[in-house]
């Protein structure tokens, strides 16, 4: 069984009762989170115990990927049932200063800073030109185009068809082999229509961006996500819908898409 259950599919803000990039893959009993951004934590805790995810892996260091991190470490730390294990935390490159740098800034004098973190938190920084093996599922990246270091990511689940998240991608970004032959494509779609051009190169896919790259995938399935509500999605999922003739979901808590 391999499933990708959206916790949230908002913008860089919250939505309405939809929180910012976060999903969860499920391939078989094995359990990979993707982004953790803000006000997607409990939406994680009505899928999967929080206690047992065998990895969570970060596209890029905004805050709307990684907010709940930090929720989910107090959660980790102080809910009354422990988890027997550490959670696996693959961050991207200079991920491990980062969360140093965040960790000086969360400790207080009853805090161990050097252990913030890494109570809780397998922490390691993933190279992005080397795959991942996370239960039976390899997991590669691909640069994207973004306003900071962001990277596409691939699972190749053991028995095939592919599953791409493009995380945060202009449409500079160069994923055209990367994601041949994906059968569903999670893809951003933050620009709207009318957005500016370098809006659209440097930082984000539109619709009809995020369409065109599932259809050169010859994917089955594509999921517009990190849109905001005032951008009109219905809108954007009949965009998309000229540029892909898969099924077309838009992101929204809760939604499962099986592939
Ligand atoms: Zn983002
Ligand atoms: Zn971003």
């Amino acid at each position: 069984m391999k499933s990708v259950t959206i916790l949230g599919g908002s913008s860089a803000g919250v939505g309405t009762g939809q929180g910012c990039s976060s999903y969860l893959v499920t391939i078989d009993d094995t359990h990979i989170v993707l982004d953790m951004g803000p006000d997607t934590l409990q939406e994680l805790r009505k899928h999967v115990d929080f206690r047992k995810l065998d990895a969570i892996i970060i596209s890029h260091l905004h805050m709307d990927h990684i907010l709940d991190l930090f929720a989910l470490r107090f959660t980790l730390t102080y809910n009354p049932i422990k988890a027997e294990r550490k959670t696996p935390l693959y961050l991207p490159p200079g991920g491990l200063a980062f969360f140093a740098q965040a960790a000086a800034l969360f400790t207080t004098k009853n805090d161990n800073v050097q252990s913030y973190f890494s109570d809780v938190y397998e922490l390691a920084e993933y190279d992005p030109t080397r795959e991942v093996i996370v239960g039976t599922t390899r997991i590669t990246f691909a640069p994207t185009v973004h306003v900071v270091p962001c990277w596409a990511i691939r699972m190749h689940p053991a028995d095939g068809d592919d599953f791409v998240y493009t995380a945060d991608a202009g449409t500079d970004s160069d994923l055209d082999a990367f994601v041949d032959g994906a059968a569903l494509v999670v893809a951003d779609s933050a620009a709207a229509p009318d957005a500016s051009e370098a809006t659209k190169r440097g930082v984000h896919f539109d619709a009809a961006a995020a369409a065109e790259l599932a259809n050169h995938a010859g994917a089955t399935h594509l999921v517009l996500t990190h849109q905001w509500e005032e951008n009109d999605p219905d809108r954007n999922a009949v965009i998309a819908a000229r540029h892909f003739d898969g099924e077309i979901d838009t992101a929204k808590p809760g939604l499962e898409v099986t592939w």
